[in-house]
């Protein structure tokens, strides 16, 4: 086959061109209600109930067919379809993650100076910092009280008339700030959110209620309890995201685009989801697996270098009728395959010199795929092999999948990691591929219909053609 560049819509006919519009109407509700981890798997496991999966814990038993959810402590899902074959023979996995950069606010964050009130935040993932200034932001998160209730608080977008923003210097007064290299434009520590300006108005015993007359510190935690029941202190047991208030929308006169907030890495998760939903009776269990922290390493018990998986796997094949012994699931993982389901970066011609043309992800070619990431000498990449990569490439050929090669920009331009290299770890053949994004960790990203549709239909062919 000859190696050319192709355009999906020179390609691809005009019924696939309408399942193309359609299948991003369902990405952008999907995004609207899911701008945090929590809210991901929330509407995941909503999408998951409506197809007629269960809750794996509800399941004493499972048999070829049975389809099933498992939630990692609000912050991460798997979705399982139970295949014909011995989970032992291996299992086929798509992962990609659901946290995306964002600024978390700190544990004690309220303050007050010069009249105005404050939240101080610390930025999660990597973002360009003076990108967050003087945009609508909204507050989404959980706080939970000191008697252990939960609240879940979504402020500042869609359904409400208030917004959040964190100011700029303006540009008269800005000769010192533009001096200055990007990275220090704007500080973390001046990463905070404007909450208000009115002063507290009653008098009061500031040692009983912790509030001062004058102060608008007091005011905007007078209006916080009334409307939350909830008081200062507890932001200490909270975790709280602020994160753009845009919505997801059509991009261009074509609108062959979508922009928004948390294409990263919710574009492949969602196209995951989709193919994970409609995958009836497989050889192979197929799994969707949605973690947390990918944005920080992957860290903790809600990343992908976490047990879950592994656990989650093992109370599988239990269930199944397997013994889940050592033996058996180390069986099961090094005979696994594992599409590493994130996001690219797509080739942007103003910033050409930045990307090997020839090995960049691209806008309206598919899905693009990745043999390595990593940084420098692919360090922290997972390194597929050529064999992989020729099952992986039939498959997609066989199956109609627009696709094609990229890597993350120039040799020696960065670089960057997915959950690739933890799920190789354990034995499993990884390969990375995803959907190319422009303005990649912006507050509002872009990707094209055509490489969202292209992706689910890659997930859908791994599913059905991996064996
Ligand atoms: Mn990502
Ligand atoms: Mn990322």
């Amino acid at each position: 086959m000859k190696l050319e560049f192709k355009n999906g819509w020179n390609v691809i006919d005009a019924d696939e061109k309408a399942k193309v519009f359609d299948f991003s109407e369902g990405y952008k509700s999907f995004l609207n209600k899911s701008k945090t981890e929590r809210e991901s798997v929330k509407t995941t496991i909503e999408m998951a109930e409506k197809a007629g999966f269960v809750d794996l814990n509800s399941k004493e038993k499972l048999v070829p067919g049975d389809k099933v959810y498992c939630v990692n402590k609000n912050k991460g899902v798997m979705l399982s379809v139970i295949g014909t074959k011995p989970m032992s023979e291996g299992v086929n996995i798509v992962g990609s993650h659901i946290d995306s950069p964002r600024l978390d606010v700190k544990q004690n964050p309220l303050y007050d100076d010069a009249g105005l009130a404050f939240f101080k935040t610390h930025y999660y993932g990597g973002i360009k910092k003076y990108q967050w200034t003087t945009i609508p932001l909204a507050i989404h998160g959980v706080i939970v009280r000191e008697d252990g209730s939960k609240l879940e608080i979504s402020i500042g977008d869609y359904d409400d008339d208030m917004t959040f923003v964190i100011t700029d210097i303006l540009p008269h007064l800005g000769r010192n700030q533009m001096s200055k290299n990007g990275y220090d434009l704007i500080t973390g520590e001046q990463l905070t959110l404007l909450l208000g300006s009115i002063p507290y108005e009653r008098e009061e015993d500031e040692e009983v209620t912790g509030r001062k007359k004058g102060e608008v510190k007091s005011k905007i935690m007078s209006i916080i309890e009334e409307r939350y029941g909830i008081e200062e202190s507890d932001f200490i047991s909270a975790e709280l995201e602020i994160v753009p208030a845009f919505e997801a929308k059509d991009l261009g006169f074509d609108r062959s685009l979508v922009a928004a907030y948390g294409h990263d890495d919710r574009v492949c998760a969602y196209a995951a989801i989709m193919a994970g939903l409609e995958c009836e009776a497989p050889e192979r269990t197929s799994i969707v697996i949605l973690t947390d922290k990918e944005e920080i390493g992957s860290m903790g018990n809600t990343g992908a270098k976490s047990y879950f998986m592994q656990l989650t796997l093992a109370e599988m094949m239990e269930k199944t009728g397997e013994s889940a012994t050592d033996l058996n699931r180390l069986r099961m993982l090094d005979r696994s395959y594992c599409l590493s389901a994130d996001v690219a970066a797509a080739f942007d011609p103003k910033f050409a010199d930045q990307y090997d043309k020839m090995n960049s992800g691209r806008i309206n070619e598919g899905i693009a795929v990745s043999k390595y990431t990593g940084s420098g000498g692919k360090s922290g990449s997972n390194d597929a092999s050529a064999e992989l990569m020729g099952m992986i490439r039939k498959i997609f050929n066989d199956n109609g999948v627009l696709w094609h090669t990229a890597e993350l920009g120039k040799v020696d331009a960065g670089g960057g990691g997915t959950i690739a290299q933890f799920v190789a770890n354990l034995g499993v053949q990884t390969i990375d591929c995803g959907v190319p994004v422009l303005s990649m960790h912006a507050p509002y990203e872009a990707i094209a219909k055509m490489d969202i549709y292209m992706s689910y239909k890659a997930f859908a062919a791994f599913f059905k053609d991996c064996k």
